[in-house]
């Protein structure tokens, strides 16, 4: 089954590569094919995954997956949100979006940095199909005080996981891969997948 994933975000790519190993699923990733960026104009993760899908399946002719994600500070109402990776501006970098975020929370207690992933996968089989499947997964953690360890990418560095003691980004990729908002998504659309036809996985 070849499937098109609508992203050019290396980390993400990474990820759900590995979390689909095993099955038959061929990827194919905008960073191959030369494919224009779509404008996240929802208001939310939902919108925003569906509308780069659908784009996806259009542009390429193949079935797309999209993620759309990001992270939520209850203590600033679900922000950063949809607007994880241009949080600190246009130019944002994982660093400086760190930066921002440690900055917004100075000085707020530990029990008030609760936080959590959220990631929607989409998967349209065409343009306009009229049934994409479209599976949601969070994960619950605190925002650190200080960026620890060098694995995964974006807010993993400040994102603690107390019953671990570690930040995602000391996970190596296999334990993240286990428990994330990201693998608790593709897991949704591949039960679906399981259903199907032409759908194995050696696993
Ligand atoms: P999107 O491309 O609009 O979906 O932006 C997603 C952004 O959310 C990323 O650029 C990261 O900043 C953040 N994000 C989503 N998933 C993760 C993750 O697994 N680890 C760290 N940051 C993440």
């Amino acid at each position: 089954m070849k499937i098109m994933l609508a992203t050019k975000n290396p980390g993400k790519i990474k990820e759900i590569t590995k979390i689909l190993q095993g099955s038959n699923i061929e990827l194919f990733s905008h960073k191959e094919i030369e494919i224009p960026e779509v404008e996240e104009t929802g208001m939310t993760f939902v919108e925003n995954a569906l509308l780069k899908a659908r784009s996806s399946s259009d542009v390429t002719g193949l079935p797309s997956i999209a993620d759309d994600s990001g992270i939520e500070v209850d203590y600033l109402n679900a922000q950063p949100g949809v607007r994880s990776a241009r949080y600190s501006g246009e130019n944002a970098t994982n660093e400086s979006n760190n930066k921002k975020l440690l900055e917004e929370l100075e000085g707020v207690s530990f029990k008030e940095r609760t936080a959590r992933y959220r990631c929607v996968i989409v998967f349209t089989r065409f343009k306009d199909d009229p049934f994409p499947l479209i599976s949601m997964g969070s994960w619950e953690g605190f925002i650190a005080e200080s960026p620890r360890g060098s694995n995964g990418f974006g807010y993993d560095p400040i994102f603690f996981l107390p019953d671990l003691g570690k930040t995602s980004a000391e996970l190596t990729d296999k334990e993240k891969n286990l428990i994330s908002h990201r693998a608790i998504a593709l897991k949704g659309i591949e039960n679906y997948f399981i259903n199907q036809h032409n759908y194995k996985n050696e696993k």
